[in-house]
């Protein structure tokens, strides 16, 4: 195989456009692509024409306009190519074809914002993420707004806040003289993920339903020996992860690293960055292939962010910094960055956009599945705070408390060992356990869950550096001395919000006291979390910026919390069909057993001891009619809920804790119930499943 050809040879990228488009088409489209230039739809005819005729020679006869709609998935519709030619077809892509497309919009989740009976919807291209060919289909990559006008997807509003930032950065670099065409966001998702056999995952109605598992007691064997992160990959696993990669090369995604994780059965995918509306398409068209190619390797790819109790759930990391069209990436400190008033400036901001808008960003990446991870000791807490390393840490310090900065270098290291070489280490250590870490040219937004998409946090994220930068301009536009001035509003903003930095560990058990202590916000639950989108400063912050209408904001908020209070409702009912059907039946069976043995010992009349099975049946009896009572308190705390977002509330404080409650019984019952009785794969059969 020759990786170089392979690449994105399923992508309508740059260069085949450049050999297959006219010269004038080719520079106007990449005007668009490139600078955001308004689209000229004049070209659009050619454009299709070139599109349509690359992918037939990749075996397409059909396109779909590619969106994404308020779940956390893509939507697709599929024409075909062909035009009635009088007893012939012709294969034909028009221009109007490729720009616009109406699919039906009343199926998809819009919070209100367009009544059922306007179901008229819009897709538009996005010539800045390219098209490509997968399954005999042309994949047109576009956004989805409503009849009247309001944004139905996750791509619109990501594109805006793209705009913003661009606009806002670009004011704030002219400020110190750089002048460019545009200032980007680039954004390297690291996908965290778990592979489990196929014949094992089939018989978990849990998984097959919720992609979690709500029932299970934990394995004799957890992560404790710490031997699977990094550790070498099993055939069937590095067979698997191959193939994937040759799949996402083949679509243009750069596919880079690839380890097993911290948990039995987890892995992690990391593609190197690129600009975040490509990113963003990148990842869900990943997660796709990674579910896709499994299936191919008899495995199931699990996206869910805590498909396991008791050993860590997946995550996403979002790499995310900010660069301009020369090259020059805002987030890089240099080798001095105490002497560089722009990336001081620049740095407070992003740290003033943390704390002003922490509960934005704990709202975006908010989910019934990341609520199991975040502060469960293997995610950051559900606590904002951010992470400078030793380096900026101590600049900052010094700054805020008006102390001398004593600078520190890369030093030359070694490792002790004579025959490795000299390198430099680096001025910063690593910090795993915070929500957003600095890491040298770009901050780490790590809360993310692992099945979400990642445009909510980079739409934000966008929104609200957007919004510093611009207060920053305000602040500083006229200033006679701009250096000065610069300091001196870089040392306000660091003295304003020191108390989002936290240099420590995440992890820890004081830190929750600590952050409470520092007036930080701590939403334990999505229904704690979400309602923070309903604060007037936090609604005015993506108007004023232009990326969403305040109806926008509301509806995608109440979306988020039904969306929340439907899995939890999913996951309930799940239990209680295996509650009922499967393990109280199971485990009565079971004591039918026990039972016999009882009686049939005592038929004997020898005095055969029967202590230990009485004792082990009537503790399985208890707990199986303590089971029984938990269903129906879980029942009725289910049929009571109410409609709609007002759900979350109790979904988070009543349906949760008494799923819990359940789930305990079950899992004390599956420890003591014979192997022979238990309806289903336990935990060490899920988690080692792959031999
Ligand atoms: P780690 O696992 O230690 O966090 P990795 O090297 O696995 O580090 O992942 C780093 C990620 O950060 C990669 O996806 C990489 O592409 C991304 N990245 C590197 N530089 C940038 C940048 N300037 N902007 C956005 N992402 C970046
Ligand atoms: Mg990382």
């Amino acid at each position: 195989m020759n990786v170089t050809e392979l690449f994105a040879c399923n992508v309508f990228n740059d260069d085949v456009m450049k050999n297959s488009l006219p010269k004038e088409v080719y520079n106007s489209l990449r005007k668009t692509i490139d600078e955001g230039a308004p689209l000229d739809t004049s070209i659009a005819g050619a454009v299709a024409n070139a599109m349509k005729d690359w992918a037939i020679t990749r075996g397409a006869t059909h396109y779909t306009h590619w969106f994404q709609p308020l779940t956390n998935l893509t939507a697709e519709k599929h024409d075909s190519f062909i035009e009635p030619s009088g007893d012939k077809v012709i294969m034909q892509l028009t221009g109007k074809s490729l720009i616009v497309g109406e699919p039906d919009a009343s199926s998809f989740p819009s919070g209100g914002t367009r009544a059922t009976a306007y179901a008229r919807g819009y897709t538009a291209w996005d010539p800045t993420s390219p098209a490509f060919v997968k399954e005999g289909t042309l994949y047109i990559p576009t956004v989805f707004v409503s009849y009247t006008g309001e944004t139905l997807d996750k791509k619109a509003p990501l594109l805006k806040s793209m705009t913003a930032l661009d606009l806002q950065a670009k004011r704030l670099l002219k400020l110190f003289g750089i002048d460019c065409r545009k200032v980007a966001t680039t954004v390297g998702p690291e996908q965290e993920y778990f592979l489990i056999d196929e014949d094992v995952y089939l018989k978990r109605k849990d998984l097959i339903l919720t992609g979690r598992t709500l029932f299970g007691a934990r394995s004799a064997r957890g992560q404790e020996l710490e031997d699977h992160y990094f550790g070498s990959l099993k055939t069937r696993i590095s067979e698997y992860m191959r193939d994937l990669d040759e799949t996402l090369w083949s679509y243009g995604i750069f596919a880079k690293s690839k380890h097993n994780e911290v948990a039995p059965a987890q892995h992690e995918l990391a593609p190197v960055f690129t600009t975040t509306n490509v990113a963003v398409d990148s990842n869900q068209l990943m997660m796709e292939l990674m579910k896709k190619v499994a299936k191919k390797h008899h495995l199931v790819c699990l996206l869910h962010e805590k498909p396991f109790e008791g050993v860590n759930g997946s995550g996403k990391h979002n790499n995310w910094s900010v660069s301009t069209d020369t090259g020059l990436n805002l987030l890089d400190p240099g080798e001095a960055p105490e002497e560089n008033p722009r990336f001081m400036l620049i740095l407070a901001c992003v740290i003033a956009a943390v704390d002003n808008y922490q509960g934005v960003l704990r709202a975006c990446i908010a989910s019934a599945g990341n609520d199991h991870r975040l502060g469960a000791d293997e995610a950051p807490p559900a606590i904002l705070s951010v992470y400078l390393g030793d380096q900026l840490g101590a600049l900052v310090d010094s700054i805020v408390k008006g102390r001398q900065y004593v600078p520190k270098r890369p030093v030359p290291g070694s490792i002790g060992v004579p025959s490795s070489p000299i390198f430099p280490i680096d001025t910063t250590d690593r910090n795993r356990t915070s929500p957003f870490a600095f890491t040298g040219n770009k901050f780490e937004f790590r809360m993310l869950g692992s099945q979400a998409s990642v445009a909510d946090p980079n739409i934000v994220l966008n929104t609200i550096v957007a919004e510093e930068f611009g207060r920053a301009v305000e602040a500083l536009a006229g200033a006679k001395d701009l250096k000065r001035a610069c300091r001196s509003y870089t040392e306000t903003l660091l003295k304003e919000h020191y108390r989002i930095i936290f240099n420590y560990n995440g992890y820890g058990p004081d830190w929750e006291a600590e952050a409470e202590r520092r007036g930080l916000l701590n939403n334990k639950t999505t229904a704690d979390a979400v309602p923070e989108l309903f604060k007037r400063e936090n609604i005015d912050v993506f108007v004023r910026q232009g990326v969403y209408t305040e109806k926008e904001v509301l509806a995608r908020a109440n979306i988020q919390l039904e969306n929340y209070a439907k899995t939890i409702a999913i996951e309930a009912r799940t239990m209680l069909e295996m509650g009922r059907q499967d393990i109280y039946p199971a485990v009565n069976a079971y004591l039918g057993e026990l039972c016999s043995v009882i009686a049939a010992k005592r038929a004997i009349g020898k005095n055969l001891p029967t202590d230990a099975d009485m004792v082990l049946a009537e503790k399985l009896s208890s707990l199986n009619e303590a089971f029984f009572r938990a269903m129906e308190t879980l029942e009725q705390g289910l049929a009571s809920l109410p409609e709609g977002a007002a759900a979350a509330e109790r979904a988070a404080h009543q349906i949760v804790p008494d799923m819990e409650a359940m789930r305990r019984l079950s899992d004390e019952m599956e420890t003591l119930t014979s192997s022979r009785y238990w309806p289903y794969p336990t935990y060490s059969e899920l988690l080692y499943s792959v031999k």
